[in-house]
C-alpha cells in the first residue's frame, strides 16, 4: 500500500473516531455557509450558529428546520432552474442540477450538483481504491475496463446545466485527478463515455478492453447491470470485435459517431496475434455458456467491482457466472444527494457488505423504524413500518433498522432519501449499515404492504424452479392492477431460453410466486379473494433492454439505471404488454 493510500485510510479513521464531533461540525459548516440561503432562513431566521454548543446546534435544527421530501424542496429547485439566482438552497449560486433516480414513474427528479459533490466523489473512489489495493493489490499504470456511460447534458431555460449525477462527475476535473492520482486508466477516450449512444459506447468499451486485454486491472461500472448487460452484448458482437482487432478497424455499423470513431482509432492497432487468441478463447467459451469470460479474456484482472447490493441483487448470479473464480467487490453506497458509506472490507462476499458511514460528507439523522405488527390493520404508515423520531448519527443502535434523513452542502436539509438500513455494527464510532431496501411501497392493493425487497425475495423463489433447465430469468418488475375488481398483481419475467420451459413448470413458477409473499395484508386478502390469483407474463426476449432505452431517451445515463421493479407508467406498460407472449394465472390461495 502506497503513503497516500494509507493516509487516506488514517483520514477516515481519524475522523470514524470521534464521527459524532465531525458530525456537529459538518452541520454548522453546512449552516454557516447558506445560512443567508431562502430556505434556512425561513426555519433558522437569523440563529448565530457558530456560537451554539454541539448538542444545542443539533436540537435547535432538529427542532426548527421541519423533515422534507422531495417534494418540499422541488420549489426551491424549480426556480433555479429557471435562473434565479439569489441564494435559494445555498449562498453559492447552483449552476448544475442532477437527475436523481426514485424516477420509477418516468418523472424527472433534479437534485442540486456542487463542486462539493465532485469533490466527495473523488475522496470516497480514492478511499474505497485504497481499501481494495491493501486486499488485491493492482500494477500501476494498469488499465480499468469501465463500463461506464454519460447522458445528454442540456441547459434549462434558466442556463443551468442538467445532467446525470455520474456524467456531471466523469466530464469533471476531479474525474481525471481520479485516474491520475490512483494510477489507474479507463481504456476508453472520453468520447467514448460521452458518446450519449450507449450501444456504440458499450461496442467500443469492449472493443477497447481487449485492446487493453493484459493491461487490464479490474473490471467495473457504477450498478452491477451496466457490466451484465456489456457482456450479454459481448456474446453477440464478440466476432466483429475479433475482426477490428485483427484489422485495427472499427465497425462502421456499430459506430457511427464520427468524434467516437476518431478517438478510438487513434488507440488501436492491426494485431492479428490477439484477433487470434481470442477467438479462439471465445468459442471455446461459447461452449461452455460463457462462464469464466472475465478471468479467460482478462487475465490479469484482480476483480469485479461495481454495486451488487439492492436492485442489483438479482444480477448477481449472471455477473458470478461470468466473472468464474475472480472476486466480486461490492462497490459503496452513495445516491445523486450525498455519498454515504464505504465498503471497508473488499473481501465481504457481496451479499454481505456493509458501509461505513463517513462523517464528513453530509450531516446524517436516522429515523428509526419498527416492522409493523402483522395481526394489526393499522394503515397510519405509508408502508410496514411504524416511525419514531430521528435520531443523530452519535445515537444510532446496532441490530435497528433505520431510514436516513441528509443535510448537505449542496443545499438539502433534512431530506428523507427514503432508503432503508440497517446498523449492523461501528467502525470506532461510526455505524456501519446493510443497506436493506427503497423505503416506497411498490406494489399494493388494499391492505397489502410490498417493498422492492419484499418482490426480489418473492421472484427469486420463484426463478428457482427454472433452475435446472438451462433457462434463465434475466430481468423482472411487476404491476399492482386495480383496473378490474379484484386487483390482482402481475409480474413480468424475461427469460433467456425461454422456449426450453414447459408451460406446465411457468405455471408451478407463478404459483410458487403467489405463495412466497410473507405480507399478512396480501396473505389475508389472497384468501378472501379481495386480491385475485396472480398473474405471472413472459415477455419476448429484449422487451426489458427497451425499458432501459426509453428511460435513456428520458435522459437517464445507463451508469445509473436501475430497471423499476414496480410501474404503472402507461408507456412502460404498453412496452411490456404488447410483447407479453403467455400469461399465466395462479389458482385459488392454499389455507
Ligand atoms: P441514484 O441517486 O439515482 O444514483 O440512486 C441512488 C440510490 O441507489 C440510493 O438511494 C439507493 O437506493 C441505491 N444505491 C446506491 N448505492 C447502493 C448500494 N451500494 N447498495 C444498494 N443500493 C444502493
Amino acid at each position: 500500500m502506497s503513503c497516500r493510500e494509507s493516509d487516506i485510510i488514517g483520514w477516515f479513521d481519524a475522523a470514524a473516531e470521534s464521527a459524532a464531533a465531525q458530525q456537529t461540525e459538518t452541520l454548522r459548516r453546512i449552516l454557516v455557509r447558506n445560512h443567508a440561503a431562502e430556505y434556512l432562513q425561513k426555519w433558522l431566521g437569523d440563529v448565530d450558529v457558530q456560537r451554539l454548543e454541539a448538542s444545542a446546534l443539533e436540537s435547535l435544527f432538529a427542532s426548527s428546520v421541519p423533515l422534507a421530501s422531495h417534494a418540499d424542496l422541488e420549489p426551491y429547485i424549480r426556480r433555479i432552474a429557471d435562473g434565479e439566482t439569489t441564494p435559494l438552497l445555498t449562498q453559492e449560486p447552483i449552476t448544475t442540477l442532477s437527475l436523481s433516480s426514485g424516477t420509477t414513474e418516468g418523472r424527472p427528479k433534479y437534485v442540486p450538483f456542487t463542486r462539493h459533490s465532485s469533490e466527495t466523489t473523488l475522496q470516497i473512489f480514492k478511499l474505497a481504491a485504497a481499501y481494495r489495493s491493501r486486499m488485491y493489490p493492482t500494477r500501476e499504470k494498469g488499465r480499468v475496463l469501465e463500463f461506464i456511460y454519460s447522458s445528454q447534458r442540456s441547459k434549462t431555460k434558466g442556463g443551468i446545466t442538467v445532467g446525470t449525477a455520474t456524467t456531471h462527475v466523469y466530464a469533471s476535473e476531479e474525474f481525471k485527478m481520479k485516474q491520475h492520482e490512483t494510477k489507474s486508466y479507463t481504456c476508453s477516450p472520453q468520447e467514448v463515455i460521452s458518446s450519449g449512444d450507449y450501444k456504440q459506447s458499450t461496442y467500443c468499451h469492449l472493443l477497447l478492453g481487449i485492446h487493453y486485454a493484459k493491461e487490464v486491472e479490474y473490471v467495473t461500472s457504477t450498478f452491477a447491470y451496466s457490466v451484465v448487460q456489456a457482456f450479454r452484448s459481448f456474446q453477440e458482437v464478440w466476432r466483429e470485435i475479433c475482426v477490428d482487432i485483427r484489422d485495427g478497424t472499427l465497425s462502421p455499423t456499430r459506430v457511427s459517431i464520427p468524434d467516437v470513431r476518431r478517438a478510438v482509432l487513434e488507440v488501436i492497432r492491426p494485431n492479428p496475434d490477439l484477433a487470434s487468441k481470442i477467438e479462439a478463447r471465445c468459442q471455446d467459451l461459447e461452449k461452455r455458456d460463457w462462464m469464466g469470460l472475465i478471468p479467460e479474456l482478462w487475465p490479469n484482472a484482480k476483480y469485479v467491482y461495481s454495486i451488487m447490493t439492492g436492485s442489483m441483487q438479482p444480477y448477481l448470479s449472471k455477473l458470478s457466472h461470468y466473472a468464474g473464480n475472480l472476486a466480486l467487490i461490492s462497490a459503496d453506497y452513495g445516491s445523486t444527494e450525498s455519498w454515504i458509506g464505504v465498503n471497508m472490507e473488499p473481501c465481504s462476499p457481496p451479499d454481505k457488505v456493509v458501509f461505513a458511514v463517513i462523517p464528513t460528507f453530509s450531516y446524517f439523522e436516522f429515523i428509526p423504524l419498527r416492522r409493523q405488527s402483522h395481526d394489526t390493520d393499522d394503515r397510519q404508515s405509508t408502508d410496514d413500518f411504524v416511525e419514531d423520531n430521528p435520531v443523530p448519527l452519535s445515537q444510532v443502535k446496532m441490530g435497528k433498522e433505520y431510514e436516513i434523513v441528509l443535510t448537505t452542502f449542496t443545499g438539502l436539509y433534512r431530506y428523507r432519501l427514503g432508503d432503508v438500513v440497517e446498523v449492523t455494527g461501528f467502525h470506532r464510532n461510526t455505524p456501519k449499515l446493510n443497506f436493506i431496501c427503497r423505503r416506497k411501497l411498490i406494489l399494493t392493493v388494499n391492505i397489502d404492504k410490498n417493498t422492492e425487497k419484499d418482490l426480489q425475495s418473492v421472484v427469486a423463489r420463484g426463478s428457482q424452479i427454472l433452475r435446472n433447465t438451462g433457462a434463465e430469468l434475466v430481468d423482472f418488475t411487476s404491476h399492482a392492477d386495480i383496473g378490474k375488481q379484484p386487483g390482482h398483481y402481475i409480474i413480468y419475467w424475461e427469460i433467456e431460453g425461454e422456449g426450453e420451459v414447459e408451460e406446465r413448470l411457468l405455471e408451478e413458477c407463478c404459483r410458487e410466486m403467489d405463495a412466497a409473499f410473507v405480507d399478512q395484508g396480501y396473505i389475508v386478502s389472497r384468501k378472501c379473494n379481495s386480491i385475485g390469483p396472480l398473474e405471472l407474463c413472459i415477455v419476448e426476449k429484449g422487451t426489458f433492454k427497451k425499458i432501459m432505452e426509453n428511460f435513456i431517451a428520458n435522459g437517464a445515463a445507463l451508469s445509473q439505471f436501475k430497471t423499476p421493479r414496480c410501474t404503472s407508467n402507461p408507456v412502460l406498460l404498453r412496452i411490456l404488454n404488447v410483447r407479453t407472449i403467455k400469461k399465466f394465472h395462479s389458482t385459488a390461495y392454499a389455507s
